[in-house]
C-alpha cells in the first residue's frame, strides 16, 4: 500500500493533490490511499464537499511504511518518523527540500503554481482520464495556491491547465474561484488559534534561525481585521514561548498584505518588507505569495 501525503497544515493544493495522485498511481496499478497529517481547513472543507469527494484519514506516524508525498519535500513539513518511511516519490512545485531517500524514487519538481499542476501533466502525458469530480477539485487547488492565478507563482502552464480542468469538469472558473474564497472570507467564527495556524509553516532561515510563516488569503478582510487585537495577543504569546511567528494577511482583491512580526529582530524584518510599521504591523503592497516573495527573501538576509 502506498500512502499518498501532502504537508502538516494541509491546504487545498495538499490534500486535492494526495487524493489525485493516489488516482494517478491507482491507475498505473498500484495499491494506494491518500491521507492527511492534520484535519482540512474550511476551504479544503468545501472544495471536498462541492465536489463531492471523501475527506482522507488522518495519518500522522509513517514508519515502515511506503509513501510518496505531493507539495512538499521538506522533512520539518513531514511526519517526525519520516527518514524511516520508504519514499516512492515526490510530485512538488517548492524548492527540493532536506529530504533523503534511501532507494531511487520518482521525483517530479517543477516551478509551477500548483502541485496539482503537475499531476494533472501526469494523467495527460498517460492518456489516463481524470474523473469530473476530481478535475474540479483539482482546478480548485490550482486557484487556491496561485490565488485565482494572480499570484506571481502563476504561470502560463496553470492558466492553461485550469481552462483544461473547467472544461472536464464543466465549470466557469472564475465564478467557482470567487465562490471558493468568499466561503472562507467568513472568520467571525473561527478561534484565533485556528486562523494562525490554518496555513503555517516553519522555516529554517541560512543564519540557522528557525521562523514559522502564517498565511490567510481572503477576498473581504473586514471580518478579520475587527479581530486583528486578539491576533496580536496571540501572536506575542507565541513568540513569548520562544517562537519567531510572521503572518500574512493576505487581501486578495487589494493585491497586497498586512505582515505581522513577532520575532527576535523585528527591525530587522522592517527593513526587508517596506511599508508604514505600526505596533508590529504593516500593510505591504504587492504581496501575495508567501513562497516566492516572502521565504527566499528571509531565508537568505534573516
Ligand atoms: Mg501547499
Ligand atoms: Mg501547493
Ligand atoms: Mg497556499
Amino acid at each position: 500500500m502506498i500512502y499518498v501525503m501532502g504537508h502538516k497544515n494541509p491546504d487545498t493544493d495538499s490534500v486535492i493533490g494526495a487524493i489525485a495522485e493516489a488516482e494517478f498511481l491507482r491507475q498505473r496499478g498500484l495499491e494506494t490511499k491518500a491521507v492527511i497529517q492534520g484535519p482540512v481547513n474550511p476551504e479544503t472543507e468545501w472544495v471536498l464537499k462541492r465536489f463531492n469527494l471523501e475527506v482522507p484519514q488522518i495519518m500522522t506516524s509513517v514508519a515502515g511504511k511506503t509513501v510518496s508525498l505531493v507539495d512538499t519535500s521538506e522533512p520539518l513539513q513531514l511526519p517526525d518518523d519520516i527518514n524511516d518511511a520508504n519514499i516512492e516519490s515526490i510530485v512538488d512545485h517548492h524548492n527540493l527540500g532536506g529530504i533523503r531517500t534511501d532507494k531511487v524514487s520518482f521525483i517530479t519538481i517543477r516551478p509551477y503554481g500548483s502541485t496539482c499542476t503537475i499531476i494533472q501533466g501526469q494523467f495527460k502525458d498517460r492518456d489516463y482520464g481524470i474523473p469530473a469530480r476530481l478535475a474540479g477539485a483539482m482546478m480548485c487547488a490550482i486557484l487556491s495556491d496561485t490565488v485565482l492565478l494572480k499570484s506571481p507563482t502563476t504561470t502560463d502552464k496553470d492558466k492553461r491547465v485550469v481552462s483544461k480542468l473547467s472544461i472536464m469538469a464543466d465549470v466557469d472558473w472564475e465564478e467557482l474561484g470567487m465562490e471558493m474564497l468568499r466561503a472562507k472570507s467568513d472568520v467571525s467564527k473561527d478561534s484565533i488559534d485556528d486562523l494562525i495556524s490554518r496555513d503555517s509553516k516553519e522555516f529554517e532561515m541560512a543564519s540557522g534561525r528557525r521562523v514559522t510563516i502564517g498565511v490567510l488569503e481572503l477576498v473581504d478582510t473586514t471580518s478579520v481585521c475587527s479581530r486583528i487585537d486578539e491576533i496580536k495577543e496571540k501572536l506575542e504569546a507565541i513568540h513569548k514561548s520562544g517562537k519567531n511567528i510572521i503572518f500574512l494577511i493576505v487581501d486578495i482583491m487589494k493585491e497586497g498584505a498586512w505582515m505581522l512580526s513577532y520575532t527576535d529582530n523585528d527591525e530587522k524584518i522592517e527593513r526587508l518588507f517596506m511599508g508604514t510599521w505600526t505596533d508590529h504591523i504593516a500593510f505591504i503592497p504587492g504581496i501575495l505569495s508567501r513562497k516566492k516573495q516572502v521565504v527566499p527573501e528571509l531565508i537568505r538576509e534573516f
